[in-house]
């Protein structure tokens, strides 16, 4: 094989090693975003199920402040009862008592009701806070999993760096400046190999003739039809 195109195939591979690399690289910050992203989250559900307990406390301090409240009323009225002198009072006043222990009976309901809500809030919180710890963990251990493999990742990048340079020192400069001019103008994939006929990146059939001359690999042939430059893999 031509030695310039042996370079220039290992150069391609080097490139979209390289390329893999930096996209890889460049993916990491969203998803250590995301993965804070979640862990808000998980943050919000906790506080809001520890708002929400909250709320159902003060609640019920209001009905239990509106029970005593109820509960001392219908004992004052139940005493103003012995010292009742007409039945018009008497009718009034039992009138009182019986609003009263709808306004106890009313609040012992809703306290009952607030009690078997606080049962189901607590443990809302407590499933929560379990939730969230194991967030943070994961969080933890997938952050720290992202930021060793960026580590690695930029050592891999350096390392390409270092072997593209010894590649590039050994190409002849018109074959360099043909393979860099189709990189910038092709994305990046400037080497391509020639498959059963066809280009295989365009898929454009190759003329026998070029094809048969490719199969020698002694020259730089580039694709008719994408410009790339074309080897033969045995
Ligand atoms: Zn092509």
């Amino acid at each position: 094989m031509l030695s310039d195109l042996e370079h220039l195939i290992r150069l391609q591979q080097i490139d979209t090693a390289t390329e893999q690399i930096r996209q890889r690289i460049e993916a990491i910050p969203s998803q250590l975003a995301s993965l804070q992203d979640t862990l808000e989250k998980s943050r919000a559900t906790l506080v809001t199920a520890q708002d929400t307990l909250t709320d159902n406390k003060r609640v019920r301090t209001d009905v239990e402040n509106d029970l005593a409240t109820a509960q001392s009323q219908l004992s004052k009225f139940k005493e103003q009862t012995l010292a009742v002198k007409t039945n018009k009072e008497l009718w009034a006043i039992q009138k009182e008592i019986a609003t009263s222990e709808d306004k106890v009976r009313h609040a012992e309901d809703q306290i009952l009701e607030l009690m078997l809500a606080a049962d189901e809030l607590t443990s809302a919180v407590k499933e929560a806070e379990a939730a969230l710890k194991a967030e943070e963990v994961r969080t933890k251990k997938e952050t720290a999993v992202c930021e060793s493999e960026k580590v690695k990742l930029q050592t891999e990048l350096q390392q390409n760096t270092d072997t593209r340079s010894t590649v590039v020192s050994t190409i002849e400069s018109r074959a360099l400046a043909l393979f860099e001019h189709i990189s910038h103008q092709r994305q990046g994939i400037a080497v391509v190999e020639a498959r059963e006929g066809l280009c295989s990146y365009c898929n454009v059939r190759l003329r026998p003739q070029v094809f048969n001359d490719l199969r020698l690999n002694n020259a730089l042939i580039q694709c008719d039809s994408c410009q790339r430059i074309l080897y033969f893999q045995e």
